[in-house]
This record gives structure tokens, C-alpha cells and sequence, in this order.
């Protein structure tokens, strides 16, 4: 395979207050696809972090006063922006993060579509009145809680940068967001972007860092007043302690090992395609990849057989070559991925259908991993139980209803979840039944659906991102009792 993937030294700053800020330590930023660096971030800590913070606090009382109608038409025009600086946003997505450019395209597109979303319903942060007494005229105010914290995944960059700030903002606080050091151009750019639109200096401020340094400044600063975090379990719980000791609300994003659960009359020409999208998008680095396939045991051989010759005709390469599969994100990320495939493969926790290594062609250019189909997995095995975040499926076969809503819920996870059948009926026990925060029927993902609340219950997390809920999350409630007589 060869690239034409350009090699650019390019030296993105952080933005503080409004102003582009270096530091003497620089983090290579590498395209995962060809392995070689492009760019280079700031590698920043705590005293970045502090002015950062320091900086949102100082604009907060301005933009919490700013009427929401204005701040509506500043988001407004992120959006407009970000649309039309759509195709280098979607190149520099690409090559941050090896993800095919269609796919960056789509970032783009619903990066656009959250500030669109946001600046509307940021309009309608109303309270309510209570009729408490005659005596007395009580109501509610929904106020901003002044300074958000952001701690953003390697993943989807702009998206998730989108899908956090932009809620935040339009509740009235101010901002300081995190990227991961693997892909930090996304949120670099949105800042730039969000200064170029308007939006005043301090009110939303990226630091870019590595975790342990200023994603742990961050979390644990005093003058932060909400965090929200997508990633790891790991560190979600080491924010979560930091949270606490600030007594601030904490949303956390983990991810998940979300079932596609196809019984024997569902409509599989149209399951198909997305069963597959559902694992091979991201190259399976998606918090709701569809990474278990449970399927009625008579439609079991027909299912794996027509998914495993689609997953082997599926074309790798880097990111901006436009192929079906991009690489993982990093040689860490490959490797781990190389390591539960091939220990599930010799404990004989399934049968490797199809992929399961390291393309040779590829093997010394970029991060990349074939997708890989394991059938009739012990659903109680490590490969059905842990989130490999590579583009693998695990199948087990179940035979009937229960069973099937038994192995769907077992597991520590409970992030999303789709049933495919023509059975309606069915469709709603099982939505009731699935421990999940979001279920899809005949459908997986819903293309990304900003007004659908998002998150996990269990392990993957708690609070919702997305919708109108994620806007109120970033509120508080004063109730206002005033006498009248
Ligand atoms: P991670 O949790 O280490 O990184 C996520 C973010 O947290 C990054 O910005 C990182 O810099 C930051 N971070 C790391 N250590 C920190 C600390 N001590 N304090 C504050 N912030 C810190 O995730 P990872 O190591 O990049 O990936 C490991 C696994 O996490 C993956 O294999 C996958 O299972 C999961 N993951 C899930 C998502 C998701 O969308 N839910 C995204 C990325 C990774």
C-alpha cells in the first residue's frame, strides 16, 4: 500500500484566554497510519492548566450575564464555521487520529450540528413557578455553575470536543478542555474556530498534555466546577476521586461491550451492514462499537458466514487514502488488541473466523489490525467480557428470548445496545429488559443523534451527554420565594 499522506510540521498551541500559548516541551503528534509525526502540541501541566482555569473564571460572570440569545448566535456561528471549514477540519481529523476521511467528514458534519443544536436550546433554559401560597410567589432559576473542566478521548477528537463544550457554553459557563495527547488537533482547531466566531477570550480554553500532568491538574483544580470525562475506567474513577474532594458533579463517559442481539426473523440484509459498521467504524475504537453479536442459534451459521466474508474483503489504509478500515490509534492500542485476540484464540475462548493480526503489509507502516470475527465465544470469556476497542467481533449464539436478554445484560458494561427482529412485541420487552442507556431496534447508532440523551449505566459510566439533558446537567436550581402579602 503506498501514501501520499503529506508530512507537515505544523506547531498547534494552546489556546488560553484567547491567545496561542507554547511551551519549551513539545508532544510529536503522530498519523497513526503512517506512524510518522505531522504536527507537534504544547506539552503543558499545571501552570497551563492553572491559567486556563484562572482565565474561565475571570470570563464566567461575562458570559454568564451575556443574554442567551447572544450566546446562541455566537455557537451559531462556530457551527457556520466549522462547516465551512470542513475539509481541512476533516483532514486534520484524518491524519490525527488515522480514521478514514468519510468518517471525519461525519465528525465534522455532527461537530457543526452540536453548536447548531445547543445555540437553539440554549434559548430555553427556563424555570418553572410553584404555587407554593397565596402569601408567597415561588420560582425557579437555572443558572450556570461557572467554570467546566473537559477531559476528552483520542477517539473522536472533535466530535467529543463538540459534544461537551458546546452544551456548556450555552448553559452559560466558561470552559477548559483537555484533549488526549494521541489526538489533540481537533480540539486546537475547534478553539480557534470559536475565537474566530466571536466567542470572548477565556470562555473556552484547550490545554493540551499528557494525562498524569495536566489531565490530573485539571481534574483536581479547585476552580473548576463540573468535569466531564470520556475514556478509560481507570481514570474515570481517578477523576471521580478528584471530583470529589472539589464536591463538584462529574459525568463519565467508559465505553462499553454493547450487544447487536439478531433473532431468527430479523430482516438480515438489513442487519447485516450495520452489524459490520457497528465494529469496523473507528476501527472498533468507539465507546458504543456494536462488539458482541448474539444471534438465535438457527440463523447462527448463516449470520457468522455472510459477516465473516464481508469483514475479509474489507479494505485498511490510512486515513486520508479513504479506505474501509483505518489503523488503531497507536502501537499501545495495537498491541493490546494483538494481545486479547491471540490469548482468547490459544485459551480457546472461540474460533477465529476471519482476520485476527497484524496486516503484513501493513505491519511496518502504520497501527493497523485486520478486522477479526471470533465465533461461538463462552459469553462469560474474557473477549466477551473486556473492551478491546479494536475491530473485533465476538459471536455467541443464544436460544431464546431469555437466554438472549441474559447475555446481553451480562457483562459489567451496559452502554448501548441493538435488537434486531420484526417482532414487535418482542422489540419493547427487550428494550425494557436491556441494561443500557441508549436501545436501538432495526437500527444501531442512529448516525450520532445529538438530541438523543447519551451514557452508560453500570461500568460505562453516569450522567448523559447529548440532548437537552446534557445542557441541564450543566445547571444548577435556586429556587426564589418571594411574599407578596
Ligand atoms: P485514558 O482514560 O487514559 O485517556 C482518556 C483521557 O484521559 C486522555 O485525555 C488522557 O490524557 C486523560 N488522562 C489519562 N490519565 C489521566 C489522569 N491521571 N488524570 C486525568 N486525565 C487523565 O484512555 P487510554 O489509555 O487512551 O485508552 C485506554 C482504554 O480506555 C481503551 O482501550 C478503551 O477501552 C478506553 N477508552 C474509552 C473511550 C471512550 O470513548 N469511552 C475513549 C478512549 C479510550
Amino acid at each position: 500500500m503506498t501514501t501520499e499522506t503529506p508530512i507537515l510540521t505544523t506547531d498547534f498551541a494552546c489556546v488560553i484566554n484567547g491567545v496561542d500559548i507554547a511551551t519549551e516541551s513539545w508532544i510529536d503528534v503522530l498519523d497513526p497510519g503512517t506512524s510518522q509525526p505531522f504536527a507537534r502540541v504544547p506539552d503543558a501541566g499545571a501552570t497551563e492548566i492553572d491559567s486556563a482555569v484562572k482565565a474561565a473564571r475571570a470570563a464566567a460572570p461575562g458570559w454568564a450575564a451575556t443574554p442567551p440569545v447572544v450566546r446562541g448566535r455566537i455557537l451559531r456561528a462556530i457551527s457556520a464555521l466549522i462547516s465551512e471549514r470542513r475539509e481541512e477540519l476533516a483532514r486534520f481529523e484524518s491524519m490525527d487520529t488515522g480514521k478514514p476521511l468519510r468518517q471525519a467528514y461525519a465528525d465534522v458534519d455532527v461537530a457543526a450540528r452540536y453548536f447548531e443544536f445547543y445555540a437553539s436550546i440554549g434559548e430555553t433554559l427556563f424555570g418553572d413557578t410553584m404555587g407554593l401560597s397565596p402569601d408567597h410567589f415561588a420560582y425557579t432559576l437555572r443558572e450556570p455553575l461557572g467554570v467546566a473542566g473537559h477531559i476528552v478521548p483520542w477517539n473522536y477528537p472533535l466530535q467529543i470536543s463538540a459534544r461537551t463544550v458546546a452544551p456548556a457554553l450555552a448553559a452559560g459557563n466558561t470552559s477548559v478542555l483537555k484533549p488526549a495527547e494521541e489526538a489533540p488537533l481537533g480540539a486546537i482547531l475547534l478553539a480557534r474556530i470559536a475565537r474566530e466566531a466571536g466567542l470572548p477570550a477565556g470562555v473556552f480554553n484547550v490545554v493540551t498534555g499528557y494525562g498524569d500532568t495536566a489531565g490530573s491538574a485539571l481534574a483536581a483544580h479547585p476552580g473548576i466546577n463540573h468535569m466531564s470525562f470520556t475514556g478509560s475506567n481507570e481514570v474515570g474513577a481517578l477523576v471521580t476521586i478528584a471530583a470529589a474532594h472539589n464536591h463538584i458533579p462529574v459525568v463519565l463517559e467508559l465505553g462499553g461491550k454493547s450487544p447487536n442481539i439478531v433473532f431468527a426473523d430479523a430482516d438480515l440484509d438489513l442487519a447485516i451492514p450495520m452489524i459490520a459498521n457497528a465494529i469496523v467504524q473507528n476501527a472498533g475504537q468507539t465507546c458504543s462499537a456494536g462488539s458482541r453479536l448474539l444471534v438465535e442459534a438457527s440463523i447462527h451459521a448463516e449470520l457468522v458466514e455472510r459477516l465473516t466474508t464481508g469483514f475479509a474483503a474489507i479494505t485498511l489504509g490510512v486515513g486520508l487514502d479513504n479506505q474501509e478500515l483505518g489503523p488503531l490509534i497507536s502501537a499501545k492500542q495495537r498491541d493490546r488488541v494483538v494481545s486479547l485476540v491471540s490469548g482468547a484464540i490459544a485459551d480457546g475462548q472461540g474460533v477465529l473466523r476471519t482476520g485476527g493480526k497484524v496486516p503484513p503489509a501493513l505491519a511496518d507502516q502504520g497501527f493497523f489490525y485486520e478486522p477479526t470475527l471470533i465465533d461461538n465465544v463462552d459469553p462469560t470469556a474474557e473477549i466477551a467480557q473486556v473492551e478491546v476497542f479494536g475491530p473485533v467481533l465476538v459471536v455467541t449464539p443464544f436460544d431464546d428470548e431469555a437466554q438472549a436478554l441474559a447475555f446481553a445484560n451480562g457483562t459489567d458494561y451496559g452502554l448501548i445496545a441493538g435488537v434486531w427482529t420484526r417482532d414487535v412485541g418482542r422489540a419493547h420487552r427487550m428494550a425494557r429488559g436491556i441494561e443500557a442507556g441508549q436501545v436501538f431496534v432495526n437500527t444501531y447508532g442512529a448516525g450520532g443523534g445529538v438530541e438523543l440523551p447519551f451514557g452508560g449505566v453500570k461500568k460505562s459510566g453516569h450522567g448523559r451527554e447529548k440532548g437537552v439533558e446534557a445542557m441541564i446537567g450543566y445547571t444548577q436550581l435556586k429556587s426564589v420565594v418571594v411574599r407578596i402579602s
